[in-house]
């Protein structure tokens, strides 16, 4: 059952924290020429408007993009992710907010190629229209058809199909709704898969921090993947609610990230936590390793 819709939540603060994270990652992968693909087993709608519809039930964005949208003291890497988000709003007041495919289909060159899935039917027929629009707005995704591709399909089942992508350049984005149990185990479980297809590839996962031991476990089991290096990141715009309703914390798991991301959050993470706290319990955490050793293949007899 499919009950997850992403337009609640769009602009909030973990949207924030995502969409920054993986905007920095894209421009990371920009600075070679040679092509990548962006594989993004979790799309959503694409896009959201934030003054209609699910998004003004929510007011959700109010945790996240609207508090920093007149903000004149952008930090870079935040500066750069509301560039985006100016994209979809030319004429300064803000009604539209990026999904990731749309983050995506901004920051990739020609060159590159966006792959996406989408399991609910009205987000998928949604994801379809945006694109559509782009397309005949003359956007970047007018050769749509090559670069830009999206799938009615289980996102977690269909990366293995594209792994390793032809030119060995890539960034997974896995960002499933955690409404059951089952994305937790099948986030791991994927992960093992793909890094046995693609070891050199950048995975980042964004994932709630939630009281549930799923949740709890999550980052832990991640650490143990055979990868280079990994680096958690969370952000929490408060304490827990009294209720322990809400999602007041979320965080971000990247395997393979760029040696440059580290030194770049200690730096933004402060000011992006003073921006959004809600209350003194606000914070955020920051810690990197190296992963596994990758399994050797058996020896042939
Ligand atoms: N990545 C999007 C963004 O940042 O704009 C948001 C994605 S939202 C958190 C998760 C989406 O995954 C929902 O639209 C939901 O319908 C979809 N979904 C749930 N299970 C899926 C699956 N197994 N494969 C593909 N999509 C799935």
């Amino acid at each position: 059952m499919l009950s997850y819709r992403h337009a609640f939540h769009a602009g909030n603060h973990a949207d924030v924290l995502k969409h920054m994270v993986f905007i920095s990652l894209l421009r990371y992968l920009n600075q070679k020429d040679t092509a990548y693909m962006v594989i993004d087993t979790h799309a959503g709608a694409g896009a959201y408007q934030l003054d209609t519809g699910y998004a003004v039930k929510s007011g959700e964005a109010r945790s996240g993009i609207v508090r920093l949208w007149d903000r004149k003291d952008l930090p870079e890497m935040v500066a750069d992710y509301i560039e985006v988000v100016r994209g979809m709003n030319p004429d300064g007041k803000l009604r539209y907010y990026p999904g990731s495919p749309y983050c995506a289909d901004k920051v990739l060159r020609e060159q590159d190629r966006i792959r996406l899935f989408e399991l609910h039917p009205s987000d998928y027929r949604l994801l379809d229209e945006n694109f559509r629009k782009l397309q005949e707005a003359g956007g970047r995704s007018g050769g749509r058809g090559k670069r830009v591709m999206a799938q009615h399909e289980d996102g977690f089942n269909g990366l293995k199909s594209l792994l390793p992508p032809p030119s060995r350049r890539g960034l997974v984005l896995i960002d499933p709704p955690y409404e059951v149990k089952e994305d937790y185990r099948r986030v791991k479980t994927t992960l093992a898969d793909a890094l046995t297809r693609f070891p050199t590839g950048m995975y980042a996962v964004w994932y709630p921090v939630l009281q549930r031991m799923e949740s709890r476990e999550l980052p832990a089991k991640l650490k143990h993947l055979p990868c280079n290096q990994w680096l958690n990141v969370t952000l929490s715009v408060s304490g827990p609610t009294p209720d322990g309703f809400g999602l007041h914390s979320s965080g971000m798991f990247i395997l393979n990230p760029p040696w440059t991301l580290e030194a770049q959050l200690r730096e933004v993470m402060p000011w992006l936590v003073s921006a959004l706290a809600t209350d003194k319990e606000a914070g955020f955490t920051l810690q990197s390793g190296n992963g596994a050793p990758a399994r050797q293949a058996r020896p042939a007899r």
